[in-house]
């Protein structure tokens, strides 16, 4: 079984399909980690996350992979466990920008499609349905509006005690919307045969609940 989630950032993706995965018994690829892991090493090595031909250079023989423990994602670049270091704003903004870049799309791209025609796996990213798994069983578009997606965003940086304008944190969102549906190469777009399930009015169970319910009715297998 293949199923592919993709949506903006601060949908609930990666937690959502985390609880998705878990309760149908299969892995759950993030593939935002991968390319947070490219963001990371670019920056730990002082490669210029502008330049595009050293980006692609590096990411050429870098070796990105993933591994699991209880089921739970690790993320290796050159083999080094990077999962603790790829959380932070740098990271996420040097992950956005790698990722406008033709070659390392296509190296990330080529990695996701070997780890996924292995077994059977549960993958969220922007261009899952799009590119990544054209021919997945269930294809979710998972959304909800920008004012929302800050909101979240926003709360979840107070609980840990980080100091937080929502402004600025609505402004970093939509700055990373833009980023990921205005960029040349598999541009975040719902994919036709997509359901689209919005998140806005919706509790976290209740959007694993939404997902689960198109799995099952897709593939009559679903939990
Ligand atoms: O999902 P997450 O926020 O961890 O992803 C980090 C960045 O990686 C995103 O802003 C996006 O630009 C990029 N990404 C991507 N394609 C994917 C997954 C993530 O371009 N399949």
């Amino acid at each position: 079984m293949k199923i592919a989630i993709d949506g903006p950032v601060g949908a609930g993706k990666s937690t959502i399909s985390d609880a998705v995965a878990k309760t149908l018994g299969i892995l759950h690829l993030d593939t935002g980690a991968m390319y947070r892991a490219v963001g990371l090493t670019c920056l730990r090595e002082g490669i210029d996350i502008d330049n595009e031909r050293a980006v692609a250079e590096r990411c050429r023989d870098l070796l990105i992979g993933v591994s699991y423990e209880n089921g739970a994602q690790r993320t290796l670049a050159d083999g080094d466990d990077v999962t603790g270091s790829i959380r932070t704003p740098e990271v996420s903004g040097a992950a956005s920008r790698v990722g406008t870049y033709a070659d390392v799309r296509k190296a990330m791209v080529a990695a996701q499609q070997r780890l996924a025609a292995e077994q059977d796996m549960l993958l969220d990213g922007r261009d899952i349905g799009t590119r990544v798994l054209p021919d997945a069983d269930v294809k979710i578009f998972l959304t909800a509006s920008a004012e929302e997606r800050a909101r979240r965003r926003w709360k979840e940086m107070l609980d840990k005690g980080e100091e937080a304008d929502y402004g600025e944190v609505l402004k970093a969102v939509k700055e990373r919307d833009a980023q990921d549906m205005g960029r040349e190469v598999d541009p975040l777009r719902c994919a036709d045969d997509a359901v689209t399930v919005d998140t806005t009015n919706l509790s976290f169970d209740e959007s694993v609940a939404a997902i689960l319910a198109i799995v099952r009715e897709r593939t009559a297998t679903g939990a």
